[in-house]
């Protein structure tokens, strides 16, 4: 079967490999159909040490297929069946895992196509009770945003953030896969959004998801533009993954009791922090890794529901290059999905 392999640093490689044996006990096999790429597939996180990755790896940490061929002990699953697979590997059986807080695992295996092999494969074998199913209203491209994307995003909005309706929230990056499903997302729960974005075009594609005010980050001090727009008092909420080149103007942007959460530091991660202005304003901040397999119950019910996640560019597998260089790119806008 073919599988997207990564050897090196941005070294990725079309191959044929053996395919997986059948499915273990408590296991399925998954017929991959579609699978989003992410920047962890080419750079893993930046800024994080590689010591721990063993390579080649199979990369795609967010896919979706359907079920091949069902394990022994499984239940709830049927070949044919619809399905988007949990990013990690979990034990399922400390307090975490039992709890449903699955990204707070205790015994973690490793990220799929980051620790351990991921979905950019033909065929994969996955646990059962990491799968969730997926509707026949959502495509295999939109359901292949549904963990590291969606999901992701509605473990920073409702888990840390608990944004509320009618809140204002300031989303950074309106063109990252994250970003743009943030606006969507606060924009169905009746808030008012405040998007940032690095050029024109990505500015009125932010209009387009329904940003209600929009700032071009390389032209003017969002920060500037968060409190006039909330008569000097600041934001509710910022949705924050760029770091370092936004963090200072991020917290500068929020009201008195104001809530933060971040997931990224995609511009460095290292960044000066007025501690005075956290304890006055009493402000809160929330680290986000991942999400809870809840999360991402949650992300396909809304996309069934019609809140979609925003894709860019969707190409067969033997194109992968393109889908990758356009996501390497500055002009991207949403996801970039290789269909298989
Ligand atoms: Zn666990």
């Amino acid at each position: 079967m073919r599988a997207l392999r990564l050897h090196g640093d941005r070294d990725l490689r079309l191959e044929e490999v053996e395919p997986p044996p059948p499915p273990g006990p408590g296991e399925v096999q998954l017929r991959v159909r579609a699978v989003s790429l992410n920047h962890i597939d080419v750079w893993g996180w930046r800024g994080m040490a590689f010591a721990q990755r063993q390579l080649p790896l199979t990369v795609g940490a967010e896919a979706s297929g359907e079920v091949v061929a069902v394990g022994e002990g499984v239940t709830g699953w049927a070949v044919g069946d619809r399905a988007t697979p949990y990013g990690a590997r979990t034990c399922g059986t400390c307090h975490a895992c039992t709890s449903g807080r699955d990204n707070l695992c205790e015994n973690v295996q490793g990220v799929a196509g980051f620790h351990v092999d991921g979905f950019a494969r033909e065929v994969a074998n996955w646990p059962a009770r990491t799968l969730v199913k997926v509707p026949g209203n959502v495509t295999f491209e939109d359901a292949a945003c549904s963990t590291v994307t969606f999901g992701t995003v509605e473990h920073m909005l409702f888990d840390n953030a608990k944004l509320q309706p009618g809140e204002t929230i300031l989303v950074q990056a309106a063109g990252s896969g994250i970003g743009s499903v943030a606006i969507r997302v606060a924009k169905a729960l009746g808030c008012t959004v405040i998007a940032t974005a690095g050029d024109e075009e990505k500015c009125a594609k932010a209009k387009e998801l329904g940003a209600d005010h929009v700032v071009n980050y390389s032209e003017k001090n969002f920060s500037t533009v968060a409190r006039r727009v909330t008569d000097k008092r600041g934001v509710d909420v910022v949705f924050e993954h760029v770091g370092a080149a936004t963090w200072s103007a991020s917290l500068l942007s929020l009201r008195m009791g104001g809530r933060l959460v971040t997931c990224g530091s995609t511009s460095g991660v290292s960044a000066d922090t007025n501690l005075m202005m956290i304890f006055q304003r009493q402000l809160h901040i929330f680290g986000s890794f991942g999400c809870r397999i809840e999360n991402v119950r949650n992300a396909v019910a809304k996309m069934s529901a019609g809140i979609r996640p925003v894709l860019d560019t969707v190409v067969p597998l033997e194109r992968f290059s393109e889908g990758l260089e356009r996501l390497e790119s500055r002009r991207v806008f949403g996801k970039i999905i290789v269909t298989l």
